[in-house]
C-alpha cells in the first residue's frame, strides 16, 4: 500500500489515492504585497478551485488560498463519479421540497456535468472525462420498492432513466434502473488545469497558509494566517465548514468514506458506474493510471471518529474478494464528506458571518457535482445576478421537520462525547503498550493524553481535547490521524489541523520519555 512518504502532492490522510499518483506539476508565482482582491477563496478543493476561476473569467481579481496544496482534502480522496441523481433522492426531494425543487436539481446535475466536461474540452485538460451509463440496483424487495419510487419521481424531475435487466457489475440484483448520461473524469487533473487557467487570467494563489480567522471593517475582510493578512472585498469559505464555532456545525454531520482500488484477475473492468442500495451503500467504477486498469470500489461509510477505520476497511475488503476476483489491492484511502441535515447543500451567504463572505457545504457524497454549482451559484450571488437555485439552497434556509430529529440526534452525539469521554472509566494504557507508529488515548497521572509514538520510538503527546468544541478525539490508525467524533475535526500526528473546523493545533504536552520502549 502506497503512503504519504512517495508523494509529489500531499492529502489529509496517510494512505495515497488513486489521484495523487498522477497529476502534473503547477507552477505557482509569489503573491505581490498588499493587494485588496475583489474575491478572496479559502480552500483548493474542486469547490475552491472553480468559484475562483468562474469569478476570474467575469473580471473579478481572485485571491485562492489553500492551507496545504490544491486537492489536499476531500477531492484528493473523492471518487469522482459524476450523477444527476442525489444521495437525497428525488421522492425526499419531492417530499421535502416540492417537485419543482426536484426539477431544478435535475436541471443543474445535467447542465454540471455539462459544465465540466465543456472545461475539460475548451481548456484541454487531460482529467480523462467519460460519459457512462449508471446502473442503481436493488437486492431485496424494499429496495425494490424504493427504486420504483425513485424511478417515478426522477422520470417526472426530468432525469433520463429507465428500467434494466443489467447492472455492469458481477453481483446479484433484484432489480435495476438506468441512469443515462452520468459521467467520471480524474479529480486532480481537472482542479489543476482550471487553478492553471485561473492562473492565466491574471488570478493568485497562496498555498501551505492556513487562515486561522478573518475581520470585517470598512468593506473589508482581513484574512489572518499566523502574522500574514490577506485582503479581499468578498470571502468565500470553500473549507467545507468555515473555522470556529458556527451553525454549520450543528447543520451538517462529518462521515468517513472508504475506498479501494483493485486489479482483476480476468481484466473484465466494468463500463459503467454502478451503486447498489445498502446502507451505507457500495459504489463502483473503473479508471485507468498510466496504462494500468483499476476498478475503484467505494463504501463502509460511518461518522467520523465513530467507528473503527480499519475494519471499516476489512469490511470493505472482505466485500471486495466476495464479488470480485481481485489479483491484488492497488490503493486503499478514506476521506470525509459532510451530511446535511434536510439532504441538500448550504450554499450562499453565510449564516451569522460576516458581510459579503460566502459558504459552499454539505454535499453528501455529490460534491463534485454541487462543489462545481457553488461556483455558479457563489458568482452569481457575488455579481448580483439572479439564481433560479440560490434560495432553495441558501444556508439559511428553515428546516423542513422530517429533518428536525435527525439533527437532535447530531447533537445528542455531541453532548454524549463531551459527558463519556472525559469522565468514562476507559481502559488505561500506557505508553510502554503502544506500537511504533501507533497512536492512543492514554492515562497518564490522571490525565487523559492523545499520544503516539513515532516510527522511531519517539513520543508525541497531546491534549485530546478537540480545539473546536472541546470533545475528544480518536485515533484514526488507517490515515494515522486524530478525528473528532463530534464535528469532524482531524489533526495530523503533531497535532497540526488537517481538517476543520478546529482554527488551532491540538494542544502539544510536554513528558518525559524516560523508560519508554
Ligand atoms: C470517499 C469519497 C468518495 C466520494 N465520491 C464522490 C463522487 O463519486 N461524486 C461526487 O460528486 N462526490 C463524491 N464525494 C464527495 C466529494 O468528493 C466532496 O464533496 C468534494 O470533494 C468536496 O470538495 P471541496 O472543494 O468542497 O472540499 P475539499 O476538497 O475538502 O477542499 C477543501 C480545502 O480547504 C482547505 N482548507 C480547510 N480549512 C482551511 C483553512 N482554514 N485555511 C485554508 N485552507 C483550508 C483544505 O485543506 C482542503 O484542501 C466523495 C467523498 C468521499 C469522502
Amino acid at each position: 500500500m502506497k503512503n504519504r512518504t512517495d508523494l509529489t502532492s500531499a492529502r489529509d490522510g496517510e494512505n495515497e489515492s488513486l489521484w495523487q499518483a498522477s497529476h502534473p506539476h503547477l507552477e505557482i508565482k509569489p503573491l505581490k504585497e498588499n493587494t485588496i482582491y475583489d474575491v478572496v477563496i479559502v480552500g483548493g478543493g474542486i469547490t475552491g478551485v472553480t468559484t475562483a476561476l468562474e469569478l476570474q473569467r467575469k473580471g473579478k481579481k481572485c485571491l485562492l488560498i489553500e492551507a496545504q496544496n490544491l486537492g489536499f482534502g476531500t477531492t484528493g480522496g473523492t471518487s469522482a463519479h459524476l450523477n444527476t441523481f442525489l444521495d437525497a433522492t428525488y421522492p425526499e426531494i419531492d417530499s421535502d421540497f416540492g417537485k419543482e425543487a426536484s426539477a431544478q436539481l435535475a436541471r443543474a446535475t445535467k447542465e454540471i456535468i455539462e459544465m465540466i466536461g465543456s472545461n475539460i474540452k475548451s481548456l484541454e485538460i487531460d482529467a480523462d472525462f467519460e460519459y457512462k451509463d449508471a446502473f442503481l440496483f436493488s437486492q431485496n424487495q424494499e429496495e425494490t420498492e424504493q427504486l420504483k419510487s425513485i424511478l417515478s419521481s426522477s422520470q417526472q424531475a426530468g432525469v433520463k432513466v429507465s428500467e434494466v435487466f443489467e447492472n455492469g457489475i458481477p453481483i446479484d440484483f433484484q432489480h435495476v434502473l438506468l441512469f443515462k448520461e452520468q459521467a467520471q473524469f480524474h479529480p486532480i487533473k481537472y482542479i489543476l488545469g482550471l487553478a492553471r487557467e485561473f492562473l492565466k487570467l491574471g488570478g493568485d494563489i497562496l498555498e501551505h497558509t492556513f487562515v486561522e480567522n478573518s475581520e470585517y471593517k470598512n468593506d473589508i475582510h482581513y484574512i489572518n494566517s499566523g502574522n500574514i493578512t490577506l485582503q479581499g472585498r468578498h470571502l468565500v469559505w470553500a473549507t467545507h465548514i468555515p473555522p470556529g464555532i458556527n451553525i454549520l456545525s450543528l447543520r451538517n454531520a462529518p462521515y468517513r468514506s472508504y475506498v479501494l482500488a483493485v486489479k482483476l484477475k480476468n481484466r473484465d473492468y466494468p463500463n459503467c458506474l454502478a451503486y447498489d442500495m445498502q446502507e451505507p451503500y457500495h459504489y463502483f467504477r473503473s479508471h485507468e493510471i498510466n496504462g494500468d486498469q483499476y476498478l475503484l470500489i467505494g463504501g463502509a461509510d460511518h461518522k467520523t471518529g465513530h467507528d473503527d477505520p480499519e475494519k471499516a476497511f476489512s469490511a470493505l475488503e472482505k466485500y471486495a474478494t466476495e464479488n470480485f476476483e481481485i489479483s491484488s489491492i492497488d490503493y486503499r484511502w478514506s476521506s470525509q464528506y459532510y451530511v446535511p441535515v434536510d439532504g441538500l447543500p448550504y450554499i450562499g451567504q453565510f449564516p451569522g458571518g460576516d458581510a459579503n463572505s460566502f459558504v459552499a457545504t454539505g454535499f453528501n457524497g455529490n460534491g463534485m457535482i454541487f462543489g462545481s454549482l457553488s461556483a455558479v451559484i457563489l458568482t452569481d450571488l457575488i455579481l448580483g445576478i439572479e439564481n433560479d437555485l440560490a434560495k432553495l439552497l441558501s444556508p439559511s434556509r428553515l428546516k423542513p421537520v422530517s429533518g428536525f430529529m435527525d439533527f437532535v440526534q447530531e447533537n445528542a452525539d455531541v453532548a454524549y462525547h463531551f459527558v463519556a469521554d472525559r469522565f468514562g472509566t476507559e481502559i488505561i494504557q500506557s505508553t510502554k503498550e503502544l506500537k511504533n507508529d501507533e497512536g492512543k488515548i492514554v492515562e497518564l497521572e490522571g490525565k487523559k493524553l492523545a499520544l503516539y509514538k513515532d516510527v522511531n520510538g519517539q513520543a508525541i503527546a497531546l491534549s485530546p481535547v478537540c480545539t473546536h468544541a472541546g470533545c475528544i478525539v480518536n485515533w484514526n490508525a488507517s490515515e494515522k490521524s486524530w478525528d473528532c467524533p463530534c464535528h469532524g475535526g482531524r489533526y495530523a500526528t503533531d497535532g497540526k489541523v488537517l481538517t476543520g473546523p478546529p482554527r488551532k493545533a491540538l494542544e502539544r504536552i510536554e513528558i518525559h520519555q524516560t523508560g519508554q520502549a
